[in-house]
């Protein structure tokens, strides 16, 4: 993968899965390991080290199985890091961002906006026409909105993940 991709994984896993999930996932374990192994070998709470596998797991980079010890009759879980994985859930995960753009852009597009002049609130023309274009909070009067320059840098925005999403295929 190119330098940006893995960027944009480290990134995300930050995000998801915290310092920790980061730093088991930079471990490149190939093959299963156990919780318990983790925390040994980082002197980590082994608490901490299930809650960043989890949500490794929820991002779809890892996975687990369940077996049943045998001397302690404890559940044991079986981690594995889906290192092949990542491709896919960066673009899945760039594919909502877009679509989360995708969909400010037209809102914005679709809706005319009334600001209060202190910032409190950010409304629809309908609602400005309702409240007599006075802020429900601290009843100054409400001013027209112009969006294009904020529109313009969800645009770029989306314009760079595009970018990023042909860069990874
Ligand atoms: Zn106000």
């Amino acid at each position: 993968m190119v330098a940006k991709s893995e960027e944009l994984v480290r990134e995300l896993i930050e995000r998801v899965a915290g310092d920790i999930g980061l730093i088991i996932y930079a471990l490149n374990i190939n093959g299963e390991f156990t919780d318990e192994e983790i925390a040994m070998r980082l002197g980590i709470e082994i608490n901490d080290v299930r809650r960043a596998l989890f949500a490794l797991y929820e991002l779809g980079l890892a996975e687990y199985r369940r077996q049943k010890d045998e001397d302690t009759g404890w559940m044991e879980y079986y981690w594995k890091i889906n290192y092949d994985r990542e491709r896919e859930v960066l673009r899945r995960e760039l594919m909502k961002t877009k679509r989360k753009l995708e969909e400010k852009i037209e809102k914005e597009d679709s809706t005319v906006y009334y600001i209060c002049i202190n910032g409190c609130v950010k409304i629809s023309y309908e609602q400005a026409i309702e409240m007599g274009f006075t802020c429900p909070r601290c009843s100054s009067p409400l001013e027209y909105l112009d969006n294009t320059l904020a529109v313009e840098k969800v645009r770029e925005e989306l314009k760079k993940i595009e970018e990023l999403l042909r860069e990874i295929v």
